[in-house]
């Protein structure tokens, strides 16, 4: 029988790499929560209504890319594409809005799209984001970007390179819509399949198009189809982030499809990362979406980060948790010892060390050069005689210092040892 595979487009996380993702959910966590985002948590699975209206009919995602399924009750569900509409949801159907605006929250969890597997492009992937709502203002648009911003600058990140536009408001839309339409209704000859049915149906993603990208460098921009209101409210924006001391690249090309996005659009781009996979993440203001999800006018604005990218990043510039080399293995020096080891090991827990035990039968020379393998910092043995006096000896892998004492003074001098003193 072949041994089961992983299904396609999935990754395993595994023991070596989990400190490095760890790492980054905790710097995004710890990055927002200095700006005032708490934790929310929401399903996994959603009613497929929910992304058919708040993705959008004609995006990719909702097109071609959702996990659906039906559930034995017969009800429309879809493994999550993307944070933002459960959120919303979440905070709306709970009137968190109501007590006290905005609300902000951050979130990590994982995220289902069926798009061709590639690198950083997978079925199943993790992203980050914040979302700050019910309230309009240009002041939280720039805060949601500096979040972002501030995060991977937590983390160490260099060669980023962030993308900013506005998308107006509604009106704004429909001008620029009618100015993309007259551009593009000539061409159309000369459009692929996918941007000739863009054009009927949701104009402004042509400019998203890969292939057609000749035709996008000479297509009209928003800039004048933008009224006086959408263009202070910019004007506001990319002050703060100058006054925030955050670098920008206006990118007139930045666009939503979508009828809710409103002013704000921004992209994180990374110079390692290739080609149409070179986003980090994105994010924007998104001011009609409340009312396309079927609650009263909220406006809002957030942004999402993919994991697997971001860590792919990291990775390459070397960047991760500080080496720490906090665990102690606990031996019995023969077989008979383990349940007095163990007993040890227990203790120096609730002394708040991490002591991993080393319950194997095998010879002790193995066993101490399998603890230094796995990055233990010091082992533990215990033998009878140990064993019978309360005692246990500690060694230092390091400097091969050892001390036979008291667990309790093990447990005092292994602690000051595993906080470097
Ligand atoms: P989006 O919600 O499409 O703006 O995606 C935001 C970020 O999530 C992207 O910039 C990627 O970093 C990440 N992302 C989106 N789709 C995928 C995917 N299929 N596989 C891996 N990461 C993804």
């Amino acid at each position: 029988m072949p041994p089961i595979t992983r299904p396609r487009g999935t990754n395993d996380l595994l023991p070596a790499e989990s400190g490095l993702r760890q790492w980054v959910i905790e710097t995004h966590r710890r990055v927002a929560a200095a700006h005032g985002y708490q934790l929310i948590d929401t399903p996994v699975f959603e009613a497929t209504e929910m992304y058919e209206r708040g993705t959008g009919v004609g995006t990719d995602v909702v097109e071609k890319e959702m996990f659906s399924f039906t559930d034995r009750g017969g009800r429309a569900l879809t493994l999550r594409p993307e944070g933002t509409p459960g959120v919303l949801r979440a905070v709306l159907a709970a009137h968190l809005e109501q007590a006290h605006r905005p609300v902000r929250v951050h979130y990590a969890g994982p995220m289902f799209r069926y798009a061709r597997p590639q690198a950083g492009r997978y079925h199943e992937f993790w992203q980050l984001g914040i979302e700050a709502i019910g309230e309009r203002s240009s002041a939280l648009d720039a805060e949601v970007i500096e979040v972002a911003w501030r995060f991977y600058e937590a983390l160490g990140v260099t060669g980023l390179s962030l993308q900013v536009n506005t998308l107006g408001d509604l009106d704004d839309r429909l001008r620029y819509r009618a100015a993309l339409v007259e551009y593009y209704t000539p061409l159309q000859e000369r459009l692929c399949e996918d941007c000739r049915r863009r054009l009927a149906v949701n104009p402004l993603r042509l400019l998203d198009c890969k292939r057609d990208s000749g035709l996008v460098s000479g297509a009209p921009q928003i800039g004048p189809s933008l009224g006086p209101e959408s263009q202070a409210f910019f004007a506001e924006v990319t002050a703060l982030l100058a006054a925030a001391g955050i670098p920008f690249q206006l990118n007139p090309r930045l666009v939503r499809g979508l009828d809710y996005y409103a002013h704000t659009t921004f992209e994180l781009w990374h110079e390692s990362l290739q080609g149409a996979q070179n986003a980090l993440g994105g994010g924007g203001r998104y001011d009609g979406l409340a009312e396309v999800l079927g609650f009263p006018a909220t406006p809002g604005c957030g942004y999402a980060l993919g994991v697997e990218r971001t860590l792919a990043v990291c990775r390459e510039q070397g960047l991760g948790p500080a080496a720490r080399r906090e665990q102690v293995v606990v031996l019995g020096i023969a077989g008979t010892d383990t349940p007095a080891a163990a007993a040890v090991a227990r203790r120096l827990r609730m002394a708040g060390i991490t002591a991993a035990l080393d319950a194997s039968d095998r010879r002790l020379d193995r066993r101490l050069a399998a603890a230094a393998r796995q990055g233990a910092r010091a082992v533990v043995l215990v033998g009878e005689a140990e064993a019978a006096g309360g005692s246990a000896t500690w060694k230092d892998l390091d400097s091969g210092r050892q001390e036979t004492a008291p667990v309790d003074e093990v447990a005092g001098a292994l602690r000051r040892l595993l906080a470097g003193g």
